[in-house]
Parts: structure tokens; C-alpha cells; sequence
């Protein structure tokens, strides 16, 4: 009896060293369950969240739901006592704009300028722009008109670029057709909204922006008619047209915004200096200002599946820890603010880091694994991952190893291609650590229809799919944590 005991001891070793499961990381794996993500997700986005935004009471509320969750866990509060890393904001309100008498439909503007009360300037008519019209033109510290081909593009306009480098201090542009005024202004007011950063956003002294305006707008600044101005431009004679002036004014309201990231510190044994970070944002783009019905963008998949999930893979570790089967490597669990603005939160964290960034191992990000694009409708199980093999040669092997080992999805790596448009490698807020050289994997399920909308709700989540990519996450987590060396950084991003 005793002799096959043994036996079976010395094979199971064995069996160990070809890939087989670890027994106690698949036990703690195990209480990663359906029920435990349905019932936090059916939380976090639920409509009274109204839909995280960041800043405001949605993302407060989804902040002290995970700041709770951390503290019944017993995860160590690690920023001085507490879960909340705040995250100082300024928001940068839409700007408010004036042009000499007109209505605020007549005129688009789009820029970073700013002008101390009312301003008049000189304004002059440089046809279409062309080299010959623009050389022998005195533009410095002056408005300059120009005709503009509606479908040229405004924001990298070369005629534009070349004029601000002459010292223009505003750029009229005529838009000839009336409907192709309109479709712009739709286009426009759409990204003119307010914006969150990091840095206080500085107003450019020296230009104040563009103007777009229809032609019979734009003739009446030069008391002539539009047909005029075209003719003066095709006949080489701008300089017959007097110059105008204009009256504009730029301002914007600037105001503080208190965001936070939440974070849960779980100790290692004996390498705890080493830090395994496993993030996922916690707040999302809020209530649409307008549509009809429904409005507000709940962000079940964006990222409320990743968040579950981090909870989750928390509670687990924190479990394996509490039966002495604790990592050997600390573990933060991160929910971070601002994904949605620009990757605010995470950027904070890596520039007023709360462990040293030399002594982090990895970055696990999860941002929406809860459902399925139309590429893999009816696929097996699936999860892209992007970054694998970016940093760390040992991390993609590791990743590739422990998902056949104990979750075989399918691992699609079609985002990490460096090739790939969308650039999802730079995207998500593990960005920030990778950019700092630590090794980052991203778990991602693409791209679907109801992408930022009030329709990513938590109906529509898999919650099957949503449990076998958090454990995948969590058996990643687990062989990085208790490894006996520390993942190689062995390959450079060029930036
Ligand atoms: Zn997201």
C-alpha cells in the first residue's frame, strides 16, 4: 500500500514537470464562479451607477463598491492607509466663442486659443491658399481667409499648417456649399465637448484657431460677394480685395476634477518585494447628452467585465493566502479611473507609482472579456491577447504554456500584430507600464456593436466565457507570482 503511494507520488512529480495542472491553483481557480461575477457586474453596472463617469457620483459609488470589496477581502489598504489613489484632473469645458455679429450656427471653430475679452484684427483674402497666393502676403499676427475644398482635411490642412507658420493668428475658411457646412458642423459639435487631463490644458497665445464659415458668410466680411472672391483668386488678383477685420473672442471654462483609482495590496511571502499587478478600469463614458430612450452607458463589458474579473481573481489569491497557499510574489490589484479619457489613471499610477515600477513584475490588464465580436460568433472559447511578446520572451512562453494547461481558449493574437491600424498595444491602460519597460499582457474580446453605448449592458454579457477568461487570467497571475525567477525583460519596444 505504502510502496504505491510513493509511486504514484513520483509520477505525479513528474506529470507536474510535463504541464500538467497544479491541483492547488486549480482549487482556488474554482472560486472564480459565475454567480460571484453575474452578482458584482449586475452591481457595477447597473443603472444607478449612470454609466461611471469619471469625476462624477456614478464612478464615486463604483469606487466605494470596490474599495468595500477590497477591505471585506482583507487586501491591504497600500496608499497611506487607504484604497484610493487620488487622481487630480482638470476638465477643460467645450469653448465659448464669439465672431463679430454672428450667431453661434453661422461659424464653426475648432482650437486651443484663447484671447483676453474681445479682440480685432485685421483679416485678408488668401484665395485658395495656393503657394503663389500666400508668398508675397503679409499674414503676421492677422486673420487670412482662405477657400476651402469641403473635402480637404481640416485637421492636418498643409495650406492651414503653412499659414500658422507664417505667423497667421486666425484661419477663415469658406466652405462653398451649405449642406457641406452643415454635415461639418454635425461633425464638429460631436468632438467639442469638454475634456479630462492629467495637466492643466494651455491655451496657444499665438493662434487662436480656425473658423469655418458658409461662402455668402464669408463674402460679407469683405463687403463684396463670393462669386467676387472666386473670381479674384482665378485670376491671380487677391490683392484687389480690401481687407476686413474681425471681432472674436475664445474662452473656456477650467475646473479641478477629483478622480481615484482604487487599489487592494496582497502580500507575498517570500519574494514580496516583487510586485505582480493585475489592473482594469472601473469608470466609463456616463450618460449620452443626447438620444432617445435609454442613455445611460452602463459599460458591462467596458470595463465591468474586467473589473468582476480583478475582484474575482482577488478573492481567490486572497483565499489560497488565507490557506497558506499565498503567492510568492505581492499582488496589487488595480482598478484604475480615466481608461475612457485618454488612459488617465494609469498614467498617474506609473508616474506616482506606489511600489517601485523596478520592482513590478507585470502588468495583467483586462478591458472588456465578457462577450464575443462577430468574428468569433460561434467560436470555441476565445480571448485576444496583445503584448505577450513584447517585453519578455519567458512571458509569452509562460502565457502560452499555462493556457494549454488549464483553460485552452483559443488565444488570438490578431491585435498584437505591430501592423494592426487599430493599435490596440497602445490603447489600454497597461500601456503605461509597458512604456515604462515592465512586461504587459492584454486580455481583450474585440470590438462589437454595442461598444460605448447605452446597449453594453449586463444582459448581454457571457458569463460562461466571462469566468473561463477570468481563470485564465488568474492561472497567468498565479505561475508569474510563484515562479522561482523573475520574468526576463528581454526585448525592447521601440518607441
Ligand atoms: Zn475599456
Amino acid at each position: 500500500m505504502k510502496r504505491i503511494v510513493v509511486l504514484i507520488g513520483a509520477l505525479f512529480i513528474v506529470i507536474i514537470g510535463f504541464g500538467q495542472p497544479n491541483p492547488t491553483a486549480v482549487k482556488f481557480a474554482s472560486l472564480i464562479t459565475e454567480a460571484d461575477l453575474k452578482a458584482d457586474l449586475t452591481i457595477l453596472a447597473s443603472d444607478a451607477m449612470e454609466g461611471r463617469e469619471t469625476g462624477k457620483r456614478g464612478q464615486k459609488m463604483a469606487a466605494a463598491f470596490i474599495a468595500a470589496y477590497f477591505e471585506d477581502l482583507g487586501l491591504k489598504a497600500p496608499v497611506a492607509g487607504s484604497y484610493y489613489q487620488p487622481v487630480p484632473l482638470y476638465s477643460t469645458g467645450a469653448p465659448i466663442v464669439s465672431l463679430n455679429e454672428l450667431a453661434r450656427e453661422e461659424f464653426i471653430y475648432s482650437g486651443s486659443g484663447q484671447t483676453d475679452g474681445k479682440s480685432t484684427i485685421q483679416l485678408v483674402f488668401a484665395g485658395t491658399g495656393s503657394d503663389a497666393e500666400i508668398e508675397k502676403l503679409d499674414v503676421t499676427g492677422k486673420a487670412v481667409m482662405i477657400m476651402l475644398d469641403a473635402n480637404a482635411s481640416v485637421m492636418n490642412n498643409p495650406v492651414i499648417t503653412k499659414l500658422r507658420d507664417k505667423g497667421t493668428k486666425a484661419v477663415l475658411a469658406v466652405i462653398e456649399k451649405q449642406e457641406d457646412f452643415t454635415r461639418m458642423s454635425g461633425m464638429f459639435r460631436r468632438f467639442s465637448g469638454g475634456r479630462l487631463s492629467l495637466k492643466k490644458q494651455e491655451a496657444s497665445a499665438s493662434y487662436s484657431g480656425l473658423f469655418l464659415v458658409t461662402s455668402a458668410t464669408g463674402a460679407k466680411f469683405f463687403n463684396t460677394s463670393f462669386d467676387k472672391l472666386k473670381k479674384a483668386s482665378a485670376d491671380k488678383k487677391i490683392s484687389k480685395i480690401k481687407p476686413g477685420t474681425i471681432t472674436y473672442s475664445i474662452s473656456r471654462v477650467v475646473s479641478e476634477v477629483k478622480s481615484e483609482n482604487i487599489l487592494g495590496f496582497l502580500e507575498g511571502t517570500d519574494k514580496k518585494d516583487e510586485v505582480v499587478v493585475i489592473t482594469s478600469h472601473y469608470d466609463h463614458i456616463g450618460i449620452s447628452s443626447s438620444g432617445e430612450g435609454d442613455r445611460i452607458n452602463n459599460g458591462a463589458d467596458d470595463d465591468g467585465s474586467g473589473t468582476v474579473g480583478v475582484l474575482a481573481i482577488a478573492k481567490a489569491f486572497v483565499q489560497a493566502a488565507k490557506e497558506g497557499n499565498g503567492p510568492r510574489r505581492s499582488i496589487l490589484f488595480m482598478t484604475v479611473t480615466g481608461e475612457e479619457k485618454g488612459l488617465l489613471g494609469s498614467e498617474y499610477y506609473s508616474e506616482n507609482p506606489i511600489f517601485p515600477l523596478e520592482k513590478t513584475v507585470v502588468d495583467l490588464n483586462i478591458d472588456m472579456i465578457g462577450r464575443r465580436d462577430p468574428q468569433h460568433k460561434d467560436s470555441a472559447p476565445y480571448v485576444y491577447v496583445i503584448g505577450s511578446d513584447r517585453l519578455s520572451s519567458e512571458l509569452h512562453v509562460l502565457s502560452e504554456s499555462t493556457n494549454k494547461t488549464y483553460s485552452n481558449l483559443i488565444y488570438d493574437y490578431t491585435y498584437n500584430a505591430e501592423s494592426h491600424p487599430d493599435r490596440i498595444y497602445y490603447r489600454s491602460d497597461h500601456w503605461n507600464f509597458a512604456k515604462k519597460n515592465i512586461p504587459i499582457i492584454f486580455y481583450f474580446d474585440g470590438v462589437h456593436e454595442d461598444y460605448h453605448k447605452p446597449s453594453d449592458e449586463v444582459d448581454k454579457i457571457e458569463f460562461d466565457l466571462l469566468a473561463q477568461r477570468t481563470k485564465n487570467v488568474f492561472h497567468v497571475a498565479w505561475e508569474i507570482a510563484n515562479r522561482e525567477n523573475r520574468l526576463v525583460v528581454d526585448k525592447g519596444e521601440k518607441k
